[in-house]
């Protein structure tokens, strides 16, 4: 059986330097906020193409904390694409501000930069873009809105390191902007752990603050903080994994362009389409199809383990039940999520499994 997801491939190519990592940070006996963190943030907001980076505890406090040093709360509206994963919407709802769900375009997945500017109320604050399945949003398009309505941008670049559009790369774009090191991200960590990117010195240093206590130096804070932190290990763990993470982004768009040859004569399928000015880094490969139960049965009888992302849209979770949405609200959102199926794409996989299709 090929599992969904397997580490096996890329922790076998690292396993030496994750061992020596771990003994370093064993025998520094020292575990939170030091010498890996900075070295981390310097190297991912290199990577990353801004000028700061802050690590985070996940990928839903990155954003938490992007839209609170924005001063968004209750009372504002922040636009976010209806097919997002929850975490998107659940970052606005923790800072007591409300999710305003806009379709994507049915091609991309992506939010559909055509209709933000109906969504928009005297209340919205800001847009948050999410580079759904690796794919980068059509940024300038959304840039363009941001600016006329003088509303501030946060992306969403949990399933997009390295993703860029006209060459620019995703997470550089937004005024604050969070990824997720989740392990099952295109960059892992070895359990939870998050970032925030931003070019804005004041904002970096207020997100640093408030991810530890809302304290600048040790025992004075000054506001009310979270301990939102990054740890040593997990820091150093990533700092080993970042040097890999072009290769294994290769490998990953190689996979799917194996699937693109593999499944171009299934009429019964929608393979991914990418926008022609957008890099798609494949974090996800999707495919749609009509008959999405019989496809996977088919596929499990092959030894190919599939997932779906995502089974329901935010809109109709019972978490938002209150904000009174119903079924065909949405409507592209919701026949995303009655169609999609997600094929396995980790670096490493053999391209004899592809064969099989
Ligand atoms: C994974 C993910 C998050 C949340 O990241 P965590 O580290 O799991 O908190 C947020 N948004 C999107 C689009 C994600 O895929």
């Amino acid at each position: 059986m090929i599992n969904f997801l397997d580490f096996q491939p890329m922790h076998a190519q690292i396993r030496q330097e994750m061992q020596e990592v771990f003994q370093r940070v064993y025998d520094s006996y020292w575990y939170i906020q030091g010498k890996e963190l900075d070295l981390f943030e310097k190297e991912y907001a290199q990577l990353s193409k801004t000028k700061y980076s802050i690590g985070v505890s996940n990928g839903l406090d990155a954003l938490v904390l992007s839209l609170r040093v924005l001063g968004i709360g209750p009372g504002d509206e922040v636009i976010v694409p209806s097919n997002t994963y929850i975490a998107t919407a659940l970052a606005v709802s923790h800072v007591g501000a409300t999710p305003i769900f806009v379709e994507p375009r049915m091609e991309t997945y992506n939010i559909n930069p055509d209709l933000i500017p109906l969504a928009i109320t005297k209340k919205t604050k800001a847009i948050m873009p999410v580079h759904l399945y690796g794919q980068a949003c059509e940024m300038d398009a959304i840039i363009g809105i941001a600016k006329a309505h003088n509303l501030y941008m946060v992306e969403d670049n949990a399933q997009a390191h390295l993703s860029s559009f006209k060459g620019q790369q995703t997470g550089s774009f937004g005024d604050v902007n969070g990824t997720s090191f989740y392990p099952g991200k295109n960059l892992g960590a070895l359990g939870d752990a998050g970032a925030v990117t931003t070019n804005n010195e004041d904002l970096a240093n207020r997100i640093k603050t408030i991810r530890n206590y809302g304290s600048a130096v040790k025992y004075y804070n000054e506001e009310i903080g979270y301990n939102n932190r990054l740890d040593e290990l997990q820091a150093a763990f990533l700092r080993v994994k970042l040097n890999y993470l072009q290769e294994w982004t290769n490998q990953r768009k190689e996979i799917a362009q194996w699937y693109n040859e593999g499944l171009q004569l299934r009429n019964d399928l929608v393979l991914p389409y990418v926008h022609e000015n957008a890099d798609h880094v494949y974090h996800l490969y999707v495919v749609r199809t009509s008959n999405r139960e019989k496809l996977q049965q088919e596929l499990t009888e092959k030894g190919i383990q599939t997932m779906i992302h995502y089974p329901v849209p935010p809109h109709l979770q019972k978490a938002y039940k209150h904000l009174g949405y119903k079924q065909g609200d949405f409507p592209i959102a919701e026949e995303i999520a009655r169609t999609c199926l997600s094929l396995p794409v980790w670096p490493g996989i053999q391209r004899e499994v592809i064969k099989k299709l």
